[in-house]
C-alpha cells in the first residue's frame, strides 16, 4: 500500500540511456557507432547493424555521445528534492563492462559524476531550507562481491585488505539494513569528497586486477537522510542509493570455471532478481521480489530490452 501510494505521488521509475563516444582505439580501428540518436526523436535512439534501422527505443531521456556530465545531472538533479522530501531513491547504472557506468556515477575529479553532483544539489537545497528544516546526512559506502559485502570506508581508512564480514538484514517492509557498517556524517561537500575518494580508492583493495573487480562487483553508496521541521518538529527518515552494478555481459557458463563461475552465477542472479524487482515495481505488482535468495531466478536479459521492458 505504502509502496503504491509512493509511486503514485512521484511516479515510479525513470530510465535515462547513456551512450558514450567511441574511444581513440575503437575510432583508429575504424569501428562504427552501433546507436543513432540524429534521426530519432526527443528520449528516442536507433540501434544501426550493417547500416540499417535495426530497432527504436524510446526512454524518458537518451544522451548521445556528446553529452557531459552536466547535461546527465540536469535530468537527476530533480531526486535530491525527493530524498529531502522523505521519499527513499535508487539510481543505478546498468551496462556491460568499458560502457561508461563508473565514469557517469563516480567520474573523474574534473568532471564529476552522478554521485558528487547528487550529495552537491542535496547540500544546496539544505542551505536553502535552513530556516524551516534541520538535517543530519551519513554517507554509507560498500562493495558486494561474490555475495559478500565489503565496507570500502572501514577498508580505505584503514587500508587492510580484508574487514569483517557483513550480512544483510530485513528492517521492515522493502527494507533493508547491513549491521556494522560505517555511516559517515558529513556536513560539507569537502567531507563528501573524501568520503568518496575513501570509498573509491578502496575499491581495489586486496585484488590483484583492479578492473577486472570492479566490473565483476556491485558498488553502492547509501545517503542516508534526517529530516525534522522546525516548525512543526515532524521528522524523516529516507535514504538516497547510488549504484555502479557489476558489468552486465553475459559470461556463458561453459567458458569459465571455478572462482570464475561462481562470481558469473551470482551477477547474472543479482542481475535478474533486480530486473525482477524492477518489472514489479514498474508493474504496481503488489508482490515486490526483494528476496533474491528464495529462488534461483532466471537468465539477464541485454541492456537495452532490461531497461526498456520497466516502461
Ligand atoms: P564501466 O564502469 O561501465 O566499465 P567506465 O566508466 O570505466 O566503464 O568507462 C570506460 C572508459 O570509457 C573509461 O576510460 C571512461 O573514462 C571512458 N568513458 C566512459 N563514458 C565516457 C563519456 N561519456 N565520455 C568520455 N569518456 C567516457
Ligand atoms: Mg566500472
Amino acid at each position: 500500500e505504502l509502496y503504491n501510494k509512493v509511486l503514485e505521488l512521484k511516479g515510479n521509475i525513470r530510465v535515462f540511456c547513456r551512450c558514450r563516444p567511441l574511444n581513440r582505439e575503437e575510432v583508429a580501428a575504424g569501428a562504427a557507432m552501433a546507436i543513432d540518436f540524429d534521426s530519432s526523436k526527443d528520449g528516442e535512439l536507433t540501434v544501426i547493424s550493417n547500416g540499417a534501422p535495426k530497432k527504436t527505443f524510446k526512454f524518458d531521456a537518451v544522451f548521445g555521445p556528446q553529452a557531459g556530465q552536466a547535461d546527465v545531472f540536469e535530468d537527476t538533479a530533480p531526486f535530491a528534492t525527493s530524498v529531502l522530501d522523505g521519499y527513499n531513491v535508487c539510481i543505478f547504472a546498468y551496462g556491460q563492462t568499458g560502457t561508461g557506468k563508473t565514469f557517469t556515477m563516480e567520474g573523474t575529479e574534473q568532471a564529476r559524476g552522478v554521485n558528487f553532483k547528487t550529495l552537491e544539489e542535496l547540500f544546496r537545497i539544505i542551505k536553502e531550507r535552513q530556516k524551516l528544516y534541520r538535517y543530519d546526512i551519513s554517507v554509507s559506502v560498500l562493495e558486494v562481491y561474490n555475495e559478500q559485502i565489503r565496507d570500502l570506508l572501514v577498508l580505505g581508512s584503514q587500508r587492510r585488505s580484508t574487514s569483517k564480514r557483513l550480512g544483510v538484514r530485513q528492517a521492515g517492509e522493502g527494507m533493508h539494513h547491513v549491521p556494522g557498517l560505517v555511516e559517515a556524517p558529513v556536513n560539507n561537500m569537502s567531507e563528501v569528497w573524501e568520503v568518496l575518494q575513501t570509498g573509491s580508492s578502496a575499491r581495489a583493495v586486496g585484488s590483484t586486477n583492479a578492473n577486472e573487480h570492479s566490473s565483476r562487483s556491485h558498488c553502492i553508496h547509501c545517503v542516508m537522510v534526517r529530516g525534522e521541521n522546525l516548525l512543526d518538529g515532524e521528522c524523516t527518515k529516507s535514504k538516497l542509493w547510488l549504484v555502479d552494478l557489476a558489468g552486465s555481459e553475459r559470461v556463458a557458463k561453459t567458458e569459465v570455471q571455478g572462482e570464475r563461475l561462481k562470481e558469473t552465477q551470482n551477477i547474472n542472479r543479482s542481475l535478474s532478481a533486480l530486473g525482477d524487482v524492477i518489472s514489479a515495481l514498474a508493474t504496481k505488482s503488489p508482490h515486490i521480489p526483494f528476496s533474491p535468495n528464495e529462488n534461483d531466478l532466471g537468465e539477464t536479459l541485454c541492456s537495452l530490452n532490461f531497461a526498456s521492458r520497466v516502461r
